[in-house]
């Protein structure tokens, strides 16, 4: 503070990194940001944050921002600095020169999840009123789709159920392939909390992340299962639970269907999904098993907290369906301190799939298809809209490649560099004519654009975020657009460029829009969040004050869906040339593939990705703690330095994906969920070997 100045005000706004959406007080000195501050009255964080909230801001002022638009006719040529006019006007014209000889459904959009509620909600209108399809998608596909899918399916809507206080009237919290301290620290320390308190803690994880053992923290049950094997997982519990008559026959028959529940408990009845059928399989010992499905059938108010390590599998959804199976199998659900929560790993990820950013769907998750729906924003829009879903981003990527999609708008996503098989990406790209980078740097999808777009941080603008318990959080201006538009004004003038007559003054006029159109956030305006500092969807009538707890008296569908989870292996397979698994995660400085960490000053973020092997695996390879390693799939191949552990067990490793000469990417396969085409990035067949280095 000494060298920036005493503050002089403060801003309150929301931390644009992950899920948790801690509230914090941005002080300026004069129009100076001095530091950035925990607030007490954030309901999410209490006062509480984490180092990347707290410090990693810098990359706003970083020298690598573009903060000019830029064009060019062709990658190969150089970028030419131009106007926002002309630049808009290229684009557009691009854009409608593509459907005039390519059709209305060559071009398509993919938002951010980083990006606010607003921002999300004007860009799929973009695609719906002005494009004139349903090509519109969102970074999402890539983390929680299979969440949106598989809570749909059962529950009636995709979201958590609980409100992050819930967690301190849990008894027995079982997490599953997510890692709270690194991922979603503040939860996480409320986590630790609760169990310090005297919570049972069962993980289910390839490996022994913090929670497992960490200070006055010891899990009762690890499962450390072998990665791809969830769903035998969650389903073995399951059998566990009804042959052995622990599940809440009232609850079931009060509030599910019963016929389905008949149907699924015979289903998981079946011998071969007993833990010890299965122990071979998924690596977990069958006594470990039945232990923590008792336990958490009988431990009281049971709470299940899950992410990636759940969702981005081939199986993905089939494992979100099996997670909401045992919640309803136990009755833990409805009430607080209990329910199924998905962490979400960014900010707005709740945001973005509420906002209608999926090709399927339309704000409020209700199908593109029903016309009902369809008449709503028909008239609020003023235009006809397609009742055919659009293209999710692989199949984007997919027509691009076979010539039929043409033009991209990319808004605050790098897709080379987060998207699975970095090869194919590249090639859909290439093939596009115009590829549209609205971001804050010259990221890797850039090297394929025609028009780059400078784009503003959460510090720059006004809106809204969702966080992972539903609470929808005002972001405030901290800092004017240092490129002259906030995200929201740019795809504004792009559509109005392309014809449409869109005059919105602030983004809360957008927010109103949203209140009209969605049911859930029908009672949503900026004043109430101001006077309330945040509320939970849905917010509405029924519900003026917003809604902590979801499913109370009845679940959103009516009654609730057991849904048969039959385990299918992924086509993924270890063999003699690929012995190991590789799965991923995150450090706790670090953020994604560390475009804004990695550009803020601060020697906590000077790390590297490092490949975690057992020192069983190491020692058949003559590796050596630190040694560089090459790391090589089916896809592709990468360079890292080895770290060995027995955090991972025999056959796993592990790296994280934070920074770009990983290429963690490069590695992964292209396979995906079968519901929701989210990537499978969290097994990979690999190999480990010595290398020279990079
Ligand atoms: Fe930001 Fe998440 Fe850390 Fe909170 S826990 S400060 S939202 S990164």
């Amino acid at each position: 503070v000494a060298a920036f100045g005493t503050p002089t005000r403060s801003v309150a706004t929301t931390c644009a990194y992950c899920g948790v959406g801690c509230t914090f007080k941005a002080e300026l000195s004069g129009d100076t940001l001095v530091r950035m501050v925990p607030d007490r009255n954030g309901k999410a964080n209490r006062g509480h944050s984490c180092v990347k909230g707290r410090f990693a801001y810098g990359y706003a002022h970083h020298g690598d921002r573009i903060l000019d638009p830029m064009i060019r006719e062709s990658v190969d040529e150089p970028w030419r600095v131009v106007s926002w006019d002309e630049a808009i006007a290229f684009a557009a014209d691009r854009m409608r020169g593509i459907q005039a000889r390519y059709g209305q459904k060559s071009i398509g959009v993919i938002t951010s999840s980083r990006c606010t509620n607003e921002e999300t909600f004007l860009v799929q209108k973009l695609t719906r009123a002005v494009f004139g399809n349903n090509n519109t998608d969102t970074c999402a596909r890539v983390c929680h789709s299979p969440t949106g899918y598989g809570l749909g399916q059962t529950f009636g809507t995709s979201a958590g159920t609980q409100d992050f206080d819930s967690v301190e009237h849990a008894d027995v919290v079982v997490v599953i392939g997510a890692n709270p301290t690194d991922g979603h620290p503040v939860f996480g320390s409320r986590l630790k909390k609760r169990l310090r308190a005297g919570a049972k803690l069962i993980v289910i994880d390839p490996r022994r992340i913090d929670l497992v053992r960490s200070a006055h923290v010891e899990a009762a049950h690890h499962l450390a299962l072998r990665p791809g094997t969830n769903v035998a997982v969650v389903t073995a519990m399951a059998h566990v639970i009804v042959t052995e008559g622990l599940y809440d026959e009232a609850f079931i028959r009060e509030r599910c269907d019963w016929d389905e529940f008949l149907h699924y408990a015979e289903f998981v009845s079946e011998p071969r999904h007993s833990p010890e059928a299965n122990a071979l399989l998924t690596g977990v010992p069958a006594e470990a098993l039945r232990a923590a499905a008792r336990l958490y059938a009988t431990g009281g108010n049971g709470a299940i907290y899950y992410g990636l390590g759940v969702t981005e599998h081939s199986q993905g959804s089939t494992t979100v369906m099996g997670i909401a199976n045992l919640a309803m199998l136990t009755g833990n659900i409805g009430r607080t301190g209990v329910g199924v929560n998905p962490l979400r790993g960014q900010n707005n990820v709740q945001g973005s799939c509420d906002m209608g950013s999926f090709p399927h769907e339309l704000p409020g998750y209700r199908h593109v298809k029903n016309a009902d729906v369809r008449e709503i924003f028909e008239k609020a829009w003023g235009v006809t809209l397609d009742p055919e879903p659009g293209l999710r981003i692989p199949n984007m990527l997919d027509a691009a490649v076979h010539g039929t999609f043409k033009g991209l708008y990319c808004q605050g996503e790098d897709i080379l560099q987060s998207d699975p098989d970095t090869r194919h990406v590249a090639a859909g790209l290439a093939a596009m004519e115009c590829v549209i980078v609205h971001d804050l740097f010259l990221n890797e999808t850039a090297n394929y654009a025609h028009v780059f777009l400078p784009g503003s941080t959460f510090l720059e603008k006004d809106g809204t975020f969702t966080n992972a318990e539903r609470r929808i959080n005002r972001v405030r201006e901290v800092m004017k657009p240092r490129a002259g538009y906030a995200d929201w004004e740019v795809t504004q003038l792009l559509a109005n460029a392309m014809g449409a007559g869109w005059d919105y003054a602030h983004p809360s006029e957008i927010m109103a829009e949203i209140a009209a159109t969605t049911p859930s956030f029908a009672g949503v305006t900026y004043d109430l969040l101001d006077e309330k500092g945040s509320v939970q969807w849905p917010c509405n009538d029924a519900a003026p004050e917003g809604t902590p707890l979801m499913h109370v008296d009845s679940f959103v569908r009516g009654r609730g869906r057991f849904i048969v989870t039959e385990y299918v292996a992924t086509d993924e397979r270890t063999g003699p040339r690929f012995p190991l698994l590789l799965t991923t995660g995150r450090i706790l400085s670090q953020y994604n593939v560390g475009a804004q960490t990695r550009r803020t000053a601060n020697v906590v973020w000077h790390d590297e990705d490092r490949l975690e092997i057992h020192p069983h695996d190491a020692e058949v390879r003559g590796l050596k703690d630190g040694d560089w390693v090459k790391l090589a799939s089916r896809a592709g191949e990468t360079t890292l330095r080895a770290r060995i552990t027995d955090r991972v067990s025999p056959g796993v490793v592990y790296t994280t994906f934070h920074h770009p000469n990983t290429q963690a990417n490069v590695i992964t396969t292209d396979y995906s969920d079968w519901a929701t085409n989210c990537p499978e990035y969290k097994v990979t067949a690999v190999q480990v070997g010595l290398s020279n280095g990079p």
